[in-house]
């Protein structure tokens, strides 16, 4: 048997995972390939004792073929599946197959029919016209996917505050483990928790910075480190992510954590208060005629100067050092403030889990409530709920509510506004509902005035309560349609229409700036996770986020009242 660590198993499994996906084969199994290398790297047992044992198959998620693929890498120190896999398919169509709308099968059939291996070759074949003559192609699918490719382009090293931090707390939980480190902290944009990060970065308290880097060279899935700055590393992985990594002493730590979490006019600002005071500030230390000031941590460097401690997501120098200064930052709103959920899909439209399974879900996390929001009849694509289920659906819901007295149930729809700006239920239908969000799902290509128009009729029905992702983005995929959000924001206010901050990593939307702008003029916000699995649910944090940046408090939000204040706010009488 080989040596192989977990580590080594892990990437294997990964590699075959991305290839599997890449051929197209069944969606589960190539899940479960991802799986059981995500379980490989997590998990304390050591896969050489297991395969020993003839264990394999006890690691959570191993079912027989994966076991089997497993024992035959112990035995011969390589996956020669995955050579086989190789051999038949060229490495830079795994690059292509990141690219929205062109899945793995596509990528496959561009291979396989036209002998497209890499990105630079794959846009050859779009502008040739090479490729509208692939069956299921055509021109319309060529313009879409120049578009996407370069949009992909634009945002290569850009990601999604979600999928950033999942890949910062990976590296942090690793470098926790290291001897000799005793702090590390996530940095940069993704500490101030911007929608999108551009630069990852991670800083490290240690007195060992040699012993450390060499924990680091021992990652199996970092390809390379180089030293880029004093104390500071470039981490290079896999799928060619790239993580900044500063190694520092501990006494330096606070300040670097300062610096490097920005923003930088945020930092040169109160460099200068520094200065006005008679400190000198830099990445090293505070200093005052030229001895070093003690400061324990970052916030103790606020208050030293005179300023409130200012929570990361707010260092953007818009007024918030002012307000330090007077001691009148927001309360800012925080997760826990957060009673319940009003935007979740069940199964009688597009999402993944029924009824009883979302409520059993809320009460875990100790909601008070929660909405069923389904699409409306008219988005087909997403099996909107025709009146008579809704009716069939709110009967459900009573049933289940009779059930359950620790939790309210609102009965909710996600309805769509139809170009006119009309509704796609009648005022009758929409008077049974608690909670009613009015979204736009179609034609997206209006011109500013007509969407504007459309947007405010729909705030004008009585019957809305909110407007749910107000300006249609996607995140690296798909810009917000034009609209005039000043004009909303105020018709919001004059309707006493709440408007969303959707927490879906990809929406985002409205942004903290737009939530702020609605906050001064005393428009309600509401915060959704717009769930369609329950793990979706979790979320809701990337919607706080976005809240705490917009300078948001928690009497800002609706969904922060308790179960009876809700109740009486959406009362229809
Ligand atoms: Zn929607
Ligand atoms: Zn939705």
């Amino acid at each position: 048997m080989y040596q192989l660590t977990n580590k080594e198993v892990s990437r294997i499994l990964k590699e075959l995972a991305k290839l599997m996906e890449l051929k197209g084969e069944n969606k589960f199994k190539v899940r479960a390939y991802y799986n059981a290398s995500r379980q490989l790297i997590n998990m304390s047992d050591n896969i050489q004792d297991l395969a020993r044992e003839g264990k394999i198959r006890n690691i959570p998620g191993v079912g027989e073929g994966i076991a089997r693929s497993i024992k035959e890498i112990m035995e011969k120190g390589y996956s020669p599946e995955l050579e086989e896999l190789k051999a038949e398919l060229p490495g830079g169509l795994l690059e292509i197959i990141k690219i929205p709308g062109l899945g793995p099968k596509r990528a496959y059939q561009l291979f396989n029919e036209l002998g497209v291996t890499n990105l630079e070759e794959l846009k050859s074949a779009l502008n040739t016209g090479k490729a509208r003559k692939l069956k299921g192609f055509g021109v319309k699918t060529e313009e879409n996917l120049k578009n996407k490719i370069e949009k992909y382009e634009s945002f290569k090293n850009t990601y999604l505050l979600k999928e950033a931090l999942g890949i910062l707390d990976e590296l942090k939980r690793y470098i926790k483990k290291c001897p000799g480190v005793s702090r590390v902290k996530m940095t940069g944009e993704a500490r101030r928790k911007k929608e999108l990060v551009n630069s990852l970065e991670i800083l490290v308290a240690s007195k060992e910075k040699e012993s450390v880097l060499e924990y680091l060279r021992k990652l199996s899935f970092a390809k390379s480190i180089e030293e880029k700055e004093e104390n500071g590393y470039l981490l290079t992985f896999e799928d060619d992510i790239r993580i900044k990594v500063f190694i520092v002493p501990p006494d330096m730590f606070c300040f670097y954590l300062f610096y490097l979490t920005g923003s930088k006019d945020h930092v040169q600002k109160m460099e200068t208060i520094a200065d006005d005071a008679g400190y000198q500030l830099t990445i090293k230390g505070l200093y005052k005629d030229s001895s070093k000031i003690k400061v324990k941590n970052e916030e103790e460097i606020y208050t030293t100067l005179g300023v409130s401690y200012i929570i990361p997501e707010l260092r953007e120098n818009r007024g918030e050092i002012t307000a330090g200064f007077k001691n009148c930052l927001p309360d800012s709103i925080n997760l826990r403030d957060i009673k319940g959920d009003l935007h979740i899909h069940s199964s009688y439209s597009d999402g993944g889990f029924s009824i009883r399974e979302i409520i059993e879900a809320a009460r875990k996390k100790g909601y008070e409530y929660l909405a069923i929001t389904d699409h409306s009849r008219s988005l087909k694509v997403a099996s909107g709920l025709s009146v008579d289920r809704l009716f069939k659906q709110i009967e459900e819901i009573d049933k289940l509510q009779e059930e359950y007295d620790d939790i309210i149930i609102f009965k909710g729809i996600e309805v769509d506004i139809n170009k006119d700006g009309s509704l796609d239920y009648s005022d009758e239908v929409l008077s049974y509902l608690d909670f009613v969000i009015a979204s736009v799902h179609t034609a997206f290509n209006m011109d500013r005035d007509k969407m504007t128009s459309r947007l405010i009729k729909a705030m004008e029905n009585p019957h809305v309560n909110a407007i749910g992702h107000p300006r249609g983005r996607l995140l690296k995929r798909r810009d917000a349609y034009k609209i005039d959000m000043d004009r909303i924001i105020q018709v919001a206010s004059e309707t006493n229409t709440c408007l969303e901050i959707n927490s879906s990593p990809d929406r985002l939307d409205i942004d903290d700036v737009l939530a702020r702008k609605a906050k001064e003029v005393g428009v309600k916000l509401v915060i959704n996770t717009d769930a369609h699995h329950l793990e979706e649910l979790n979320n809701m944090s990337l919607g706080v986020a976005v809240a705490r940046r917009g300078w948001l408090e928690r009497e800002d939000v609706i969904n922060t009242m308790n179960a009876e204040e809700l109740q009486e706010l959406l009362r229809r009488d």
